[in-house]
């Protein structure tokens, strides 16, 4: 992903803030309306290179309208306000994201002063320094960890409220066995011959469904 670039009115604005003294950089700043511009051409920027999905989720959201997205700070504003207009400490995610993130702190030495620019830095998957397919795998609504950082920004992005929802919604009432078949269709390391006898067993299971009468 490549890191916004600012407009030399807005790169004037962010060195200002940078120029501050520590104790003076307040996270309050990035509400300020003088960075209006900066904060509309970090969402222009990202929701854009990102091809309009979100950092975290990868959900498309078919709009560019900046109420939909979040200009997401990687590391928390709070937690570390110097970063605030680092251009690789940005993203756009979506609210629900954003705000299942919080504050959580996802940098592997928060003591560190300089930027962590590495993907070792971060105990998440990260929009800049990592590729999202090595560490997260979806099957349609269901997510999968590939590696520890995948599953630890599942667990701080709740990620699992995609699945859980559509379980919730079209699968009534729990069946062990049923949801035990599912877990062998979508899991890579099944054989063929179990996804095979899954399938079919489902594929009757849903057959005879169909022919009951409702509740
Ligand atoms: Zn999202």
């Amino acid at each position: 992903m490549n890191p916004v670039q600012y407009s030399a009115p807005n790169k004037t604005l962010v060195d200002a803030f940078e120029a501050r003294q520590p104790d003076e950089k307040d996270p309050k700043y990035w509400n300020d309306d003088e960075v209006n511009s900066v904060r509309a051409e970090i969402k222009d920027h990202y929701i854009a290179e990102q091809g309009r999905q979100c950092c975290y989720c990868g959900r498309k959201y078919p709009t560019g309208n900046k109420a939909v997205w979040d200009g997401e700070h990687i590391i928390a504003k709070n937690l570390a306000p110097q970063f605030m207009f680092e251009p690789r400490n940005l993203a756009a995610s979506c609210k629900d994201c954003n705000i299942a993130k919080h504050e959580d702190e996802v940098r592997a030495n928060p003591k560190r002063k300089s930027f962590p620019d590495q993907s070792q830095n971060y105990v998440i998957v990260h929009p800049h320094f990592d590729n999202y397919n090595d560490h997260i795998r979806w099957y349609g609504e269901v997510v999968r960890a590939l590696t520890p950082k995948g599953k630890a920004l599942i667990i701080m992005c709740d990620l699992l409220r995609f699945g859980c929802t559509k379980a919730g919604l079209e699968v009534a009432p729990p069946n062990a066995q049923v949801d035990g078949m599912i877990g062998t269709m979508v899991d890579p390391q099944a054989t063929q011959a179990d996804k095979a006898t899954a399938i079919e067993l489902y594929s009757a299971y849903v057959k005879a469904r169909a022919q009951k009468p409702a509740d």
